[in-house]
């Protein structure tokens, strides 16, 4: 048996250890919070998953996992990874999770790439193999998911399908309406700070309902709705109005793939309002919020410039209404 081998041995019982040790998404829980040292249980997993491969699994998924003949390279570059997390060790500085993950940028790539292999019909249905399964139940998904995504609940609009993506990849807020009040914010924050996911896509969609009815309802023509869906949908009012205002030309329906467009951003300015958390990622240069819409009939996805996301931001910096505690207590 030779050393490489030895090693990726030795890797795969860190592994497991980890998977005893390590409870659901917890695992970088210290480094998220920014304080720096990162606990013993963290740094196993830090070579041992990188060392498999993660970055390119997730961009090319016929390399993911096991194929024996990728091993053994495998274990040199777990090895260099070994000697360079040593390194970072002695110098008092551990890596924090987003560093095991693909750059912001280039995960954006990944996800628009596998939105082409969905409307091309060719998905290669990546990483819902029984292999993934048993990962999953063994390891910390803040080493695998690489976006949280926030979208409606309409039945079109199936997550990983759409981005051709499977188990472990895709850390998934869904609410009518892809609004982000309090609890959808609370959940992307864990996204981001937790899970460690480099992206956060805010996607709206066409056709959607809950922005169909707000702008009913805003334009008088609304019709009676069960008590606990107009504070569901409140958030998307002033999205309504702005597309209101600026297309003041339009009438009735066609204002709503408008208003659809505002509501991506209205979601991204009442999450930057209420989470310093999310701010200080994108600052950073952690985390990219990225919007985009889905077209229900056609599965492709319109990606929103990322200069309006950095204009949302500017102006959410400057209000003082804005939370300033990233943390809770
Ligand atoms: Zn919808």
């Amino acid at each position: 048996m030779n050393n490489t081998k030895l090693l990726l041995i030795a890797g795969c019982v860190v592994l497991l250890q980890i998977a005893v040790l390590g409870g659901f998404g917890g695992g970088h829980d210290e480094a998220a919070s920014g304080h720096g040292e990162a606990a013993v249980t963290e740094k196993a997993p830090v070579k041992a998953d990188k060392g498999a491969g993660h970055a390119p699994e997730a961009k090319v998924d016929e390399k993911a996992d096991h194929a024996p003949a990728k091993e053994t390279a495998k274990a040199e570059e777990v090895e260099h990874e070994a000697e360079e997390t040593h390194a970072t060790e002695d110098a008092g500085h551990a890596k924090s999770g987003f560093d095991l993950k693909p750059s912001p940028d280039e995960v954006i790539a990944m996800l628009k790439a596998g939105n082409e292999r969905f409307v091309q019909g060719k998905s290669t249905h990546p990483h819902l193999d029984s292999a993934r399964l048993i990962q999953a139940g063994k390891e910390n998904q803040g080493n695998h998911a690489y976006a949280t995504v926030i979208t409606c609940s309409d039945s079109r609009v199936p997550v990983e399908a759409i981005f051709d993506a499977g188990i472990m990849d895709v850390f998934v807020i869904r609410v009518a309406g892809n609004v982000c009040d309090v609890d959808e914010t609370g959940s992307i924050e864990y996204g981001l700070a937790h899970v460690n996911t480099p992206v956060l896509v805010v996607l709206g969609h066409t056709q959607c309902g809950a922005v169909t009815a707000v702008t009913h309802a805003v334009q008088g023509r609304g019709h009676a709705l069960e008590r606990n869906i107009p504070p569901l949908v409140d958030n998307i009012v002033p999205a309504v109005n702005r597309a209101m205002e600026s297309h003041s030309d339009l009438e009735g329906d066609l204002v709503i793939p408008f208003a659809i467009e505002e509501n991506v951003w209205q979601g991204m300015e009442d999450l930057f309002l209420a989470s310093p958390a999310t701010r200080n990622l994108v600052t950073e240069g952690k985390a990219k919020v990225v919007g985009a819409i889905y077209d229900v009939g056609t599965g492709k996805i319109k990606w929103l410039p990322e200069e309006k996301t950095l204009a949302v931001m500017k102006k959410i910096e400057s209000n003082p209404a804005r939370a300033i505690e990233p943390m809770a207590n």
